[in-house]
């Protein structure tokens, strides 16, 4: 009897790396019967958010969390992208292991990594699964690391120093200090585990990229150039969450506010699962918006001056809203929601009532924004937030950038400026018109003859006729 074809997925710690590759694994099972397991890498227990996320997996797909691995001996300033990496090569043996029963219960065509995954490669392979990536972030950023190994040969300084912009295959040119942050530090390990998955993306028999045609054109036409020795590239987005358990209830009542605001009139403020704000910005911000006198729904954390200071636990350890500023709670009242920590954020974009988004520039918040047609307000924080904000300012055209004050921060008044400007000024019109088109853009690429439908269809063929072959 012919077995189900079965791919291994391996994620890269927190919801933004999470939420797109179980909406991934969703599609593949849902329309190609291909069934999936998630194996999660990590260092302790898993956020609430993670935990209730992975126990809402439809039938088909289903988790297996590995031992957890050990990071005492890692210095308190080791950046993320080396704890990425690190977490999936220590977890190697016991990968091995999820390996060694999968492959005689399932039979397994694939293994998925994301970003900084891909030492899990030596596994697969070992047990004659083919790898490939899921790629959870911009064509830009992907056309920027399959460049990387080049790049690297070709300048000796730091990228910021560079006196020209960086040339990324199709992209707008982009300054060295605006790529992504562990590229800013040549000597950091961070960058050396950056470059070391960035060769081995070579190694993959596919890479799957959560964008398309419309949105990023020009990245994806370079991606795409067949060039001997690079893995085929599949623009299957985009993909983003249509629904979880985290969503089913509104915890906080923020969408039963929503309900009694006008069309388009409500700002939605948040930054990801993990982005944090310093406590001055924090307070900029809430000034800013109270000066606006626009209504806003905002998710708070607690400030730090680690700008990803939540990735691991998104709810934090403190009350965040006893950081917002004397008096503004009250102040705001009947204009403004605040929730803390987390938010329901796919019905929020998803709501009549909302007409922006001041975001971090996660690329999943920036696909869902799309989908709904939300425009934006760019306040990049980390990772290759900064890239993102520059291709959605510049190229995409779909969001303000506030102006960074001399001290990092963005002022109050800056706030207030483009906070209204978006609800109610004239620059908000042209790019709530832009990002219509856009979701419009997006609704067809999906439809049942759109081409990431197609791109999607391609790769499941692929994937099922390797289980064929080895039948
Ligand atoms: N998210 C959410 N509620 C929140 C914060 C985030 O549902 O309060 C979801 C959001 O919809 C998105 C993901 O978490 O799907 C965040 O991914 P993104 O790439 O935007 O940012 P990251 O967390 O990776 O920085």
């Amino acid at each position: 009897m012919e077995r189900t074809p079965h791919i291994a997925i391996v994620p890269s710690p927190g919801m933004g790396h999470l939420i797109p590759l179980v909406e991934f694994a969703k599609r593949l099972n849902n329309k190609h019967k291909i069934s999936a397991t998630f194996i999660i890498p990590n260092d302790g227990p898993l956020s609430i958010s993670q935990k209730a996320f992975l126990d809402s997996l439809p039938n088909g797909l289903n988790y297996i969390i590995l031992p957890p691995v050990n990071f005492d001996d890692l210095p308190k300033n080791t950046q993320m992208e080396t704890r990425i990496s690190l977490m999936v090569t220590r977890s190697l043996d016991s990968l091995r292991e999820a390996f060694e029963s999968l492959v005689v219960e399932k039979n397994m065509v694939a293994l998925f990594i994301d970003l900084f995954g891909t030492d899990a490669f030596d596994v697969a392979i070992e047990f004659g699964v083919s790898p490939y990536v899921f790629f959870p972030s911009t064509a830009m950023a992907l056309s920027l690391f399959l460049y990387l190994p080049k790049l690297d040969q070709m300048v000796s300084c730091e990228y910021r120093d560079l006196p020209e912009p960086v040339q990324i295959p199709g992209c707008l040119p982009v300054q060295g200090q605006d790529l992504l942050d562990p590229v800013q530090d040549r000597k950091n390990e961070a960058y050396k585990w950056v470059l070391h998955n960035a060769k081995r993306y070579m190694m993959a028999e596919g890479i799957a990229v959560n964008s398309f045609k419309e949105l990023e054109g020009g990245a994806l036409k370079a991606l795409l150039e067949d060039e001997p020795g690079m893995p085929k590239i599949y623009p299957v987005g985009p993909m983003i969450q249509t629904g979880s358990s985290l969503d089913a209830v509104d915890g906080s009542g923020c969408l039963k506010w929503l309900d009694g605001q006008p069309c388009g009139s409500v700002l939605y403020i948040s930054f990801g699962s993990g982005g944090t704000l310093s406590s001055n910005q924090l307070n900029e911000l809430a000034m800013g918006l109270e000066l606006s006198e626009q209504r806003f729904i905002w998710v708070v954390r607690s400030p730090s001056d680690q700008p990803n200071a939540t990735y691991f636990n998104s709810h934090g350890h403190k009350d965040p809203l006893g950081f917002l500023p004397k008096g503004f709670l009250e102040r705001t009242k009947g204009n403004g929601f605040v929730v803390s920590s987390w938010a329901p954020q796919a019905q929020i974009l998803n709501h009549s009532s909302t007409g922006g988004f001041l975001t971090h520039c996660g690329w999943n918040s920036i696909l869902e924004t799309v989908v709904h047609g939300v425009p934006v307000i760019a306040l990049p924080l980390y990772a290759e937030q900064k890239m993102n904000a520059v291709s959605l300012t510049e190229c995409i055209k779909v969001a303000l950038r506030p102006t960074v004050g001399e001290n990092g921060i963005v002022g109050r008044i800056e706030i207030a400026r483009v906070v209204k400007g978006l609800l109610e000024g004239e620059e908000g019109k042209t790019i709530r018109s832009r990002i219509r088109d856009l979701k419009v853009a997006a609704a067809n690429v999906l439809s049942k003859d759109g081409s990431s439908t197609k791109t999607l269809d391609n790769l499941a063929f692929k994937l099922k006729n390797k289980d064929n072959l080895r039948l």
